[in-house]
Formats: structure tokens, C-alpha cells, sequence
């Protein structure tokens, strides 16, 4: 019974703040020695160690609410904007039209992205698989032609869904971006390549990487800006789930025939 002494059994606390009050859920994990609070997946939550007294639960969110004011709004905000219909597709927000397209048509001076009228995906979904599909027609290209500028090798190049990461470089060369980038500004894309591809010449982030960084991309600073300001933003938004992109159900036996005259695209490419 040792463990359990001074264990809390609750399973969020609530603390009042100056807009209402904020529902935290507790997060509890074997090896962690520390209490903290962070944002994940558009809410606050209080990481706990196993074992916790009360007490010092409640000193810790009390100390905690001028960070918890800040916080807590911006939860709100990202649950409001996954749940809202704006998009950005490199630095600009996008307005949603549907027309008779055939295919995604990006309208550059109007701001607008028309969509095909009859198609059953809604509008943002469709929006955010159109963006995937811009990063995954674009990234490779871009990722070659800045590898040849500062001269570096580089193996596979991905684009991932990420939920938390940009980008990274691992040990074999393989880069891999998150194709929300494609929701910034083309100078932040750039600025993240140019970052990854500074890796394969130092493994680090010292003095030595971000000099290899500013040689290539003098307005470093300023994108990493962005993406702080901005990058939560864009991290927030989800691409529909699997079961939405699914092609019609397996056909059977007999229709086997039917089914191969007129194949589905592979999966993922709506468009
Ligand atoms: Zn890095």
C-alpha cells in the first residue's frame, strides 16, 4: 500500500478564472517526478507524478493561474479555430467557394479555394486534404533544390502529419516535413528546409547550426517568429478522419468485374 499513500484519486481540479472557470484533467504517469501544466489537443492538462499530496496540488495551480489566465484562452482559441471554417494555405486565409470544378481550383487574387460542388466532403475537410496533397506535390521538389544550394546529401523526404514537430533530419538524411507548413507563408516553408537540411551538417542546434542557418536563410529569425505566433494555429487543424476517405466497400465476387473497369483511385487521392 506504500504507492497509494497520499495518492490523489481525482481526475481534474477546477480553477477559477477571471473569464470562468477552467476544467483541467489530470494526466498521471509512473515515472514523472514533477507536476506540470500544459496545452494539448486544444485543452489544458495537469501532468502528475503517481504520487501527489493534495496539498501541494493546489499550491502548485494557485501559483499557476497567472500562466492558467493566458492558457486557458488559448485552448479556447484552438478548440474555436479546429472547429471553424477558415483556412491558410501559405500565409494567406483562404475563403471557400463551391463551383463547377472538376478538381480543387486555388484563385490567387481572390483569396478563394473552389471546391467541387458535388463533392460529398466538407468543406474544410476537403480544403486540408487539398492542402496535404499541395505539400505532398511539392515538398521532395523543394527539398532537392534547397539540399543542392547548401550542398548536403539527403535520403528520403516525407511529408507526415505530425502532430507536434515541423520537421526533422535524422542520421541517415531522411527529412521529413509536416504538411501543415503548407499553411505558411512560403518564406517559413523555406526557412523549415533550409533548418532540416542545416542538420545534415551539424546534428545539433549550437552556435555552429544556426550560423549554417543564417547563411541560407538571413531572415531566419523572423520565420521562427511566425511560427511561434502563428504555428498553433496551424498545428490545430486535422485532416479528416481515415474512415471519411474510405472507397466504397469492398465489391462482391460478382461485381468484381464492374469493379475493375472502373477502379477507385488509391486511397488518400481524392483529387
Ligand atoms: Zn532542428
Amino acid at each position: 500500500m506504500k504507492w497509494s499513500l497520499g495518492k490523489s484519486k481525482r481526475q481534474s481540479y477546477s480553477v477559477e478564472l477571471s473569464h470562468g472557470p477552467l476544467e483541467i484533467p489530470v494526466v498521471r504517469h509512473p515515472r514523472r517526478r514533477r507536476m506540470s501544466l500544459r496545452v494539448r489537443e486544444q485543452r489544458v492538462e495537469l501532468a502528475l507524478p503517481m504520487r501527489c499530496p493534495e496539498g501541494e496540488i493546489l499550491a502548485f495551480l494557485e501559483s499557476a493561474k497567472p500562466w492558467l489566465e493566458v492558457a486557458g484562452l488559448r485552448a479556447g482559441e484552438l478548440a474555436r479555430l479546429a472547429n471553424s471554417n477558415s483556412i491558410w494555405y501559405l500565409g494567406v486565409e483562404l475563403g471557400i467557394e463551391r463551383g463547377p470544378v472538376e478538381f480543387p481550383r486555388y484563385e490567387e487574387e481572390r483569396h478563394t479555394l473552389v471546391l467541387p460542388q458535388n463533392h460529398p466532403l466538407g468543406d474544410k475537410d476537403l480544403a486540408l486534404l487539398w492542402i496535404h496533397s499541395v505539400a505532398v506535390a511539392e515538398a521532395e521538389p523543394l527539398v532537392r533544390r534547397l539540399a543542392e544550394v547548401m550542398q548536403v546529401s539527403v535520403g528520403e523526404v516525407r511529408v507526415r502529419n505530425q502532430k507536434s514537430r515541423w520537421g526533422s533530419c535524422s542520421h541517415r538524411g531522411t527529412i521529413s516535413l509536416n504538411w501543415r507548413l503548407w499553411m505558411a507563408p512560403p518564406s517559413v516553408i523555406e526557412y523549415l528546409v533550409i533548418h532540416e537540411l542545416a542538420h545534415r551538417k551539424e546534428m545539433n542546434h549550437s552556435s555552429r547550426f544556426w550560423a549554417v542557418v543564417a547563411r541560407f536563410c538571413p531572415t531566419y529569425q523572423e520565420s521562427e517568429r511566425m511560427l511561434k505566433a502563428m504555428g498553433h494555429r496551424w498545428m490545430s487543424q486535422q485532416l479528416p478522419a481515415k474512415s471519411s476517405l474510405k472507397a466504397p466497400p469492398r465489391p462482391s465476387p460478382t461485381e468484381k468485374r464492374s469493379q475493375e473497369e472502373f477502379p477507385t483511385p488509391p486511397q488518400g487521392s481524392l483529387f
